[in-house]
C-alpha cells in the first residue's frame, strides 16, 4: 500500500479527525479544526506524554502558563530583536521567500563553503549583493526581479487593553518554554525539588510561519509539549543522552517503528551558538522525513539571559555541595499536532482480507485510540441489554454505541477509526450474561462475561 497525504486528509475529514478551519466562510489558510475523533486522539496523545514525562517521572512536575507574557521575556529569549527572518518578494510573480535560505541553498548546490555554516551573521546589504551578483532567480517563475529585504518577526503581535499603541504591544508566545524559565524559581520553591529536576508544559504556541503546509505538520497556531530539565553543569551531556533515549522509547511504546523514525544529530556548524548538542527525531511522513522532536542541550543560556534581563537571581544553591550555580537545561520539545499526524500516518493500513474483501484500518495503540470500545448489539431488539453494557463501560472509556446496519459494516467502520475492541451483544447474551469481544488487529473473537468486562479491559488498556 502506498500511503499518500491525500488518503490521510480525506480520511481525517470524512471520519471527523480534522476539518479545514472556518469552512463555511471559505476557510482560513492553513488553519485546521479537530473534530469529534481528532479531539479524542490529540487529547490521548497529550495524556500519554503527560503520564510518562510528568506523572510517572520521579524528576518532573508540570505547569500551565499564560500565552501572553511580559515583552521583556522575548527580549531575553532573543525572539525580539534577534531572530527575525529576512524576507524577499519576487516582483514578477509575488512569490515570497527567505533570502537567507535561498542563498544557503545556492551555496550548497554550488559546493560553496559558508563560513560558520549559515548566513545568519550577514547584513541585509550583504544578502542583496550576493543575490544580485549570482545566478539566483525566483524559485517559482525563474525571473530575476526582487524587492528589497524586509525584516520579519515570526511572533504574532497584538495589543493589551483598549489603546493600540506601542507600549501596549504584547505577543502570542512562539514557544511554551519561556513560561517555564520565568517560573523556574517559583516551581523550585513550591515543589521543593532539588536539581536535577524538570518542568513540563503542554500548550498553544503561535508562529507566523512563512511556509506553513503539509496539513497539520506546519501551522501558525499549534500545540507543543515541552520539558525543560534542569541539571548540574557537566552532567548535561549525560542527561541529554538520557532524555533522547526516553523520547525514542515513548514513540516506540506507542507504536512508531524503527523504520519510520530516525535520529539526526546536528553537526557543529549547525548548532545554535548556545547549544552543546542538539538532535532531531524525525518521522517518515508521506511527504518525506520531517522533524517531530527537537532535543537540545541549551546550557545555562536561558536562565542566564533571564537573570541578566530581569535582574532577578536565578541561581540554584546546592545544599550538599555548598555551591551556587545557574543550572544547565536539556529541552525535549515536541509538537502535539505533528506527533498526532505521525501517529495517524503510522497507524494507517489497507488490508486485503480472505475472500478478497478489503478493509482500511488504523492500528492505533489502545492508549491513544479515540474510541476505545465499540458496543454493537446484533439486533436493534437487543438495545436494552447492550445499552446497559455501554453505560457501564462509558464510565471508564470513550465508547461508541452503534446499532445501525449489518454487523460486518459496523466492524469495518470501527476498524477505520482505529477502535481496538468491539463488544457484540447478541441473543445468547440475554441467557449467558456474556458478550463477544473482537480484537481490531487479529479480528479474533472471544466470549467474556459482562461482569468481567471491567477487569478484562483494564489489562488491555494498561499503559
Ligand atoms: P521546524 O524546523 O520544523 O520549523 P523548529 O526547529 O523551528 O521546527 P522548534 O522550535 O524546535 O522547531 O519546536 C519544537 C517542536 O515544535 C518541533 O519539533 C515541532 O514538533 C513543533 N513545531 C514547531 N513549529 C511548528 C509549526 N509551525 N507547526 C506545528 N508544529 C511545530
Amino acid at each position: 500500500m502506498e500511503l499518500t497525504m491525500e488518503k490521510i486528509v480525506n480520511l481525517a475529514k470524512a471520519r471527523g479527525f480534522v476539518y479545514s478551519g472556518s469552512e463555511i466562510y471559505g476557510g482560513l489558510a492553513n488553519t485546521w479544526d479537530y473534530g469529534n475523533l481528532g479531539v479524542e486522539l490529540k487529547n490521548n496523545v497529550k495524556k500519554a506524554w503527560w503520564k510518562k514525562f510528568i506523572q510517572e517521572s520521579p524528576y518532573n512536575v508540570g505547569v500551565d502558563c499564560a500565552i501572553l507574557m511580559n515583552p521583556q521575556t522575548w527580549v531575553a529569549s532573543g525572539h525580539l530583536g534577534g531572530f527575525s527572518d529576512p524576507l524577499m518578494d519576487c516582483k514578477e510573480c509575488h512569490e515570497r521567500f527567505r533570502a537567507d535560505k535561498i542563498i544557503e541553498d545556492y551555496m550548497d548546490e554550488h559546493g560553496m563553503e559558508i563560513e560558520g555554516g549559515s548566513v545568519d551573521g550577514w547584513t541585509k546589504e550583504e544578502m542583496v549583493d550576493f543575490i544580485n551578483d549570482h545566478d539566483i532567480v525566483c524559485p517559482s517563475c525563474g525571473k530575476k526581479n526582487f524587492t528589497d529585504i524586509r525584516e520579519f518577526n515570526l511572533m504574532f503581535k497584538t495589543f493589551q487593553g483598549v489603546t493600540e499603541d506601542a507600549k501596549n504591544t504584547v505577543y502570542l508566545r512562539p514557544e511554551t518554554a519561556q513560561g517555564i524559565f520565568v517560573n523556574f524559581k517559583n516551581v523550585q520553591r513550591t515543589s521543593r525539588k532539588k536539581i536535577p529536576f524538570g518542568i513540563g508544559q503542554v500548550g498553544k504556541s503561535f508562529r507566523n510561519e512563512i511556509t506553513p503546509g503539509n496539513f497539520t505538520f506546519r501551522t501558525r497556531e499549534f500545540e507543543q509539549m515541552e520539558l525543560e530539565f534542569f541539571c548540574e553543569p557537566d552532567t548535561d551531556l549525560e542527561w541529554f543522552a538520557y532524555w533522547k533515549e526516553f523520547c525514542i522509547n515513548w514513540l516506540k511504546t506507542l507504536g512508531i517503528t524503527d523504520d519510520q523514525m530516525r535520529v539526526r544529530d546536528h553537526g557543529k556548524e549547525e548548532l545554535s551558538f548556545y547549544s552543546k548538542a542538539t538532535s532531531d527525531i524525525e518521522f517518515l511522513f508521506p511527504f518525506g522525513w520531517g522533524e517531530l522532536w527537537g532535543i537540545a542541550d541549551r546550557t545555562d543560556y536561558d536562565l542566564t539571559q533571564h537573570q541578566n534581563t530581569s535582574g532577578e537571581d536565578l541561581t540554584y544553591f546546592d545544599d550538599e555541595k555548598k555551591e551556587r550555580y545557574i543550572p544547565y537545561v536539556i529541552e525535549p520539545s515536541l509538537g502535539a499536532d505533528r506527533v498526532t499526524l505521525a501517529f495517524l500516518c503510522a497507524a494507517y493500513d489497507e488490508e486485503e482480507l480472505e475472500g478478497g474483501d478489503k478493509r482500511t484500518v488504523l492500528h492505533f495503540h489502545p492508549a491513544i485510540a479515540p474510541v476505545k470500545i465499540g458496543v454493537l448489539p446484533l439486533s436493534k431488539k437487543l438495545s436494552g441489554g447492550a445499552g446497559k453494557v455501554y453505560e457501564m463501560l462509558a464510565k471508564y472509556y470513550n465508547c461508541e454505541y452503534d446499532e445501525r446496519g449489518n454487523i460486518g459494516k459496523r466492524y469495518r467502520r470501527q476498524d477505520e477509526i482505529g477502535t481496538p475492541f468491539c463488544v457484540t451483544y447478541d441473543f445468547d447474551s440475554e441467557e449467558d450474561g456474556a458478550v463477544t469481544v473482537r480484537d481490531r488487529d487479529t479480528m479474533e473473537q472471544e466470549r467474556v462475561k459482562i461482569e468481567d468486562l471491567k477487569e478484562y479491559f483494564e489489562k488491555k488498556f494498561d499503559y
